[in-house]
C-alpha cells in the first residue's frame, strides 16, 4: 500500500513563520501530489498542513496559493474574514505605509475651544 501523499515532503517541524521561505515553498510546490494540484487549480488554494507556531495556542491550517505578483506563497487565514494574504504583498503594504507616514507632515491637533 502506498500512502496517498507519500511523494510530498514532510514539513512537520516548522514552528516559526521565518521558516516558511521561498526555498520551502518551492519544495512544496514541486512535491505537490496530483490531488492537491487539482485542488489548488480548482479553488485557488490548498491546505498543506496544520502547524503550531511559536506563541500560538493552537494549530492553524496553512495554505499554498498563487499571488498574481509574487507567485506561490504560503499563509494561514487571518483577519476578520479569515482570508489568505500574500506575505510579500503584506510586507510591501507595510513598507509603503511607513514611507507615507514619514512624508506626512506633523499634524497638530487644534486645542478644543469651549465657547462661553
Ligand atoms: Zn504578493
Amino acid at each position: 500500500m502506498y500512502k496517498a501523499y507519500s511523494k510530498e515532503i514532510d514539513i512537520g517541524d516548522i514552528s516559526t513563520l521565518k521558516e516558511i521561505n521561498e526555498d520551502l515553498t518551492s519544495r512544496i510546490v514541486s512535491n505537490l501530489s496530483t490531488t492537491k494540484k487539482i485542488i489548488l487549480r480548482l479553488q485557488g488554494s490548498v491546505e498543506i498542513g496544520r502547524f503550531l507556531m511559536y506563541g500560538w495556542k493552537e494549530k492553524l491550517p496553512f495554505y499554498l496559493f498563487k499571488c498574481d505578483e509574487h507567485g506561490y506563497q504560503i499563509a494561514y487565514p487571518s483577519g476578520h474574514y479569515l482570508t489568505l494574504h500574500c506575505p510579500k504583498c503584506l510586507k510591501k503594504e507595510i513598507r509603503i505605509r511607513m514611507i507615507l507616514h514619514d512624508e506626512i507632515p506633523e499634524i497638530r491637533e487644534d486645542p478644543i475651544v469651549v465657547e462661553a
